[in-house]
């Protein structure tokens, strides 16, 4: 079956966002994926599909159908996170083509959160390394590491058409979320400094719609992280106090469903700021407290 514009799934709906771009959006909305994963499929012959999506029948038969009428080679994953690679291995089996994703990457403990925590059965077949380039019959793509969200993110630069696939690392409605140990904040940072080279591409993330000014954007992501560390090292001014204080005091009261994922971010924050010397913890004080070094 040959897609067209107009086609929409019972299940998920598969737009045309620009010339061989396929965006076939997972029905697994939430807190965490807004209206849900994106699946990009590129080329004009359905070459690779980027981030495969979550581990779901209708969202695998959406793929399969529109991937029929076309010609796919490469299965490309920005990250380990099962609502991006859950679905990799069995769609990788059922079309015959690899898996390819992060080849390094100096995994600690990656828990995550929600749909934000590691697919199960998650094995590519291809290692991918900063510089890279990828390609098919129909497309080009070039790989840039960029830990931060987890140690094994990467972006996806398709210089042709001057797009970037940012996977999680950039969205567009919400910062993302940095779980430590697996995410760091100063990771974070230099890999989003990083994609500053492509002032003048589009920028594609999996959740929410694309990013038409990435400078502006990125540097307020940035300053967004600096932002928080002032709030805690402002906090911490005061004198020494607990996560949980430093949660109140910073975050205030937050929808329930966010709660973890604000204290995931606060952690994050305090590694960060230990990491460089800003903040020590006082494992005299029962719970820990954090104070000023
Ligand atoms: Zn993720």
């Amino acid at each position: 079956m040959k897609f067209n514009r107009e086609h929409v799934f019972d299940y998920a709906v598969a737009e045309n966002v620009g010339p061989g771009l396929v965006r076939v959006t997972a029905r697994n909305p939430s807190a965490m994926t807004f209206h849900g994963t994106g699946t990009y499929v590129l080329g004009a012959d359905h070459g690779a599909i980027l981030d495969p999506g979550p581990r779901m029948d209708e969202h695998f038969n959406a793929l399969t159908t529109l991937l029929s009428g076309g010609n796919p080679s490469h299965i490309l994953v920005t990250h380990r996170h099962q609502d991006h690679a859950g679905l990799a291995s069995t769609l990788s089996q059922a079309i015959g083509v690899p898996v390819a994703a992060c080849g390094g990457g100096d995994v600690v403990v990656d828990e995550g959160l929600g749909s934000e925590t590691p697919a199960r059965d998650y094995h590519p077949d291809i290692g991918l390394f900063d510089g890279d380039v990828i390609e098919g019959r129909d497309f080009r793509l070039e790989v840039v590491y960029t830990p931060g969200h987890t140690s094994d993110h990467v972006c996806f630069v398709d210089p042709d058409h001057r797009r970037v696939f940012c996977g999680d690392h950039i969205m567009a409605w919400s910062t993302s979320v940095i779980v430590p140990p697996d995410g760091h904040v100063g990771h974070y940072l230099d890999s989003l400094e990083r994609l500053l080279a492509y002032p003048d591409h589009v920028f594609w993330p999996t959740h929410g719609p694309p990013i038409r000014e990435p400078v502006r954007w990125i540097g307020e992501l940035i300053e967004h992280r600096h932002w928080r560390e002032r709030q805690l090292l402002d906090e911490l001014s005061a004198g020494p106090a607990t996560a949980d204080k430093l949660l109140q005091r910073i975050y205030g009261d937050i929808d329930p469903r966010l709660a973890r994922a604000a204290r995931a971010s606060l952690m994050a924050g305090i590694a960060w700021a230990m990491d460089r010397n800003l903040v020590e913890r006082d494992d005299d004080h029962e719970p820990p407290a954090y104070r000023l070094s």
